[in-house]
């Protein structure tokens, strides 16, 4: 069995992504800036936000974080994006999910520049990705693709299968293997008979939020078993896949964590260098 090692395949992009900065500097006179918009003092944001702050500066990004407090009118946030919008140093404006109840997170979303959006939250963007043109595709279900596609450099043909079809994973999860010509099965709470769905897949991706759902007996052999699931248990952080049994029939299966977690940040900045590279077409 291949462990997917997500730590290293995000070392691996964060380097090839510096030398690609340098690079732009060297063209442009300029390096691409990433602007992270945080409210309130959740500690899991806090967290999030200060290792993408990190990361983006070891690659030589620009990178700020702008915080708020829990109280902040929405009409404060707006305003901040519309001036970054405005801004030609800012390539790509991020604001830290989840928001206080007061603030709406769609129109938020919506008002950040679609070309400016490293999220890929933008219903723009997520047009964009469905209809197969060039966008920023959300951090996470970018980052498994680009691991499955480590291990399977040609998907054409293969059977996926997908549980959840949230926004943030599920739903661009599907758009991406479409796009690689994989013929995908995206399932979710009402889906009858998951395991034998599940036992279908060549690829399968699990993004469901429930501790171990995925046993051994529910994977063909020789599947690539992407794990996005994070469960705070009494045995500590643990996935949507049972880790030890799957790992008895997969080919290939992400750890959670040091599996698909590292990736989201590497391609929150991979996002970033794409935004700035259209930004000077
Ligand atoms: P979400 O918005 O809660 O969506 C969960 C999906 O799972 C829904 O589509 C739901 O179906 C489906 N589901 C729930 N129970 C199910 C069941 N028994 N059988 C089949 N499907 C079921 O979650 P999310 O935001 O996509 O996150 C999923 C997991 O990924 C969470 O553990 C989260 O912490 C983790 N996550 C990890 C990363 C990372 O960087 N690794 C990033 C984001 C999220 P319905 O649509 O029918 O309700």
């Amino acid at each position: 069995m291949i462990l997917i090692d997500g730590k290293k395949a995000a070392a691996e992009l964060r380097e090839e992504l510096r030398k690609e900065v340098v690079e732009l500097k060297n063209k442009h006179n300029k390096v691409p800036g990433l602007t992270v918009i945080l409210i309130g003092d959740l500690t899991p944001s806090q967290i999030y936000v200060r290792n993408k702050e990190k990361s983006a500066k070891e690659v030589g990004l620009k990178s700020e974080v702008i915080k708020y407090p829990d109280s902040v009118e929405e009409k404060v946030i707006l305003d901040k994006i519309d001036e970054l919008n405005k801004d030609d140093t800012v390539s790509g404006i991020l604001v830290q999910l989840p928001l206080p109840k007061h603030i709406d997170k769609q129109k938020i979303i919506e008002a950040i520049n679609p070309s400016k959006d490293v999220d890929g939250f933008h219903p723009m963007n997520v047009g964009s990705l469905s209809s197969g043109y060039e966008s920023s595709v959300p951090c996470t279900p970018l980052g498994c693709y680009l691991l499955v596609k480590k291990i399977e450099p040609n998907l054409s043909g293969k059977k996926a299968v997908i549980i959840g079809r949230s926004n943030l994973n599920g739903k661009p999860m599907t758009q991406l293997l479409l796009k690689e010509n994989c013929t995908v099965t995206i399932t979710h709470s009402k889906t009858k008979n998951l395991k034998a769905e599940c036992l279908e897949a060549d690829i399968l991706v699990a993004a469901v939020g429930i501790p171990e759902l995925v046993k051994g007996d529910w994977v063909k052999k020789d599947a690539i078993v992407i794990d996005v699931g994070i469960n705070k248990t009494d045995k500590g952080i643990v996935g949507d896949v049972a880790f030890d049994e799957v790992s008895k029939s997969a080919r290939a299966l992400t750890p959670v964590p040091g599996g698909v977690g590292p990736m989201t940040i590497a391609c929150l900045l991979k996002n970033t260098v794409e935004c700035f590279k259209r930004s000077q077409l």
